[in-house]
């Protein structure tokens, strides 16, 4: 059985790759953090579709909770065959001369450090499996990785060109067992993160400025993510889909 790990799956991209994912056939862990009614909500749009899903809390900047998560994941689906480490956070905005150490190493520890967590655990899971040749992790980086996020968020763009290094050379590591590791780098997508970041309007303040002249949605990088995890990608890895709207 094809097992996806998705961590924050209760919102916005997280939720709209949980549900194509379930279309598709794979058993769903819809990982969260705190808001369970939105969780439960994509749960139960899956599961009255006819498909596969259960959730599971924990907050996965604490790598205790993380090695529990995937033993839960593990006891309830049996071993994660496939992991979209997607769960991030954004902070208020503001230029890099007003940022402190606490705000810069928050950011780390909420968008980098997990994503290496979560592969660790899930490069056992998918060593158990029998069907390792078909296993693959899809990182959800960001376009500002190659944007910089000036008078933003250098700090979140810094995190993202983190996750970029860890796919680069995470595929290489496991290459050679045909697990595959790719990224999505999406643009400015309409979900709950920019209201964290203190201006929820932004996607609507800059969709002129982007080449498509609109703003994405979550359905839109949950379709590239669901490709990349599957066999039509065989050949891909290391690599990335940026849907920044022609950024
Ligand atoms: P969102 O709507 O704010 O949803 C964030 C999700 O992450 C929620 O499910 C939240 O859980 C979960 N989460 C946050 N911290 C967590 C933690 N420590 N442990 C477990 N779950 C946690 O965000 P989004 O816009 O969909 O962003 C998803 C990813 O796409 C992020 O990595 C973000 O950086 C990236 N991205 C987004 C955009 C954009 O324009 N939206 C652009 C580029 C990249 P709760 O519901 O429980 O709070």
């Amino acid at each position: 059985m094809k097992v996806v790990l998705i961590t924050g799956g209760s919102r916005g991209i997280g939720a709209a790759a949980a549900k194509k994912l379930a279309q598709q056939g794979y058993a769903v862990a819809i990982n969260y953090k705190s808001n369970h009614q939105a969780a439960e909500q994509v749960q139960n749009d899956i599961l009255s579709a006819g498909g596969k899903a259960a959730l599971f809390q924990a907050d996965v900047s604490d790598e205790q909770q993380v090695v529990e998560l995937f033993q839960t994941v593990h006891t309830h689906f049996g071993p994660v065959t496939h992991l979209v480490n997607n769960a991030g956070v954004l902070t208020r905005q503001m230029r890099v001369e007003e940022m402190t150490a606490e705000r810069i190493n928050w950011m780390l520890t909420q968008n980098v450090t997990p994503y290496f967590i979560c592969a660790r655990e899930a490069i056992k899971h998918m060593r158990q499996s029998n069907t390792r040749q078909q296993c693959a992790i899809v990182n959800v980086s960001s376009a500002a990785s190659y944007l910089g996020g000036a008078n933003e968020y250098v700090d979140y763009a810094a995190s993202k060109g983190a996750i970029d290094s860890f796919t680069k050379g995470l595929s290489l590591e496991l290459a050679a067992e045909g697990i595959r590791v790719n990224g999505v780098r999406p643009g400015c997508i309409y979900t709950d993160i920019h209201a964290d970041g203190g201006e929820p309007n932004r996607v609507d303040r800059v969709s002129d400025l982007l080449p498509l002249k609109r703003g994405g949605t979550s359905v839109e990088v949950a379709n590239a993510i669901a490709w990349l995890l599957s066999d039509e990608a065989s050949y891909a890895t290391g690599t990335f889909i940026d849907l920044a709207g022609g950024l």
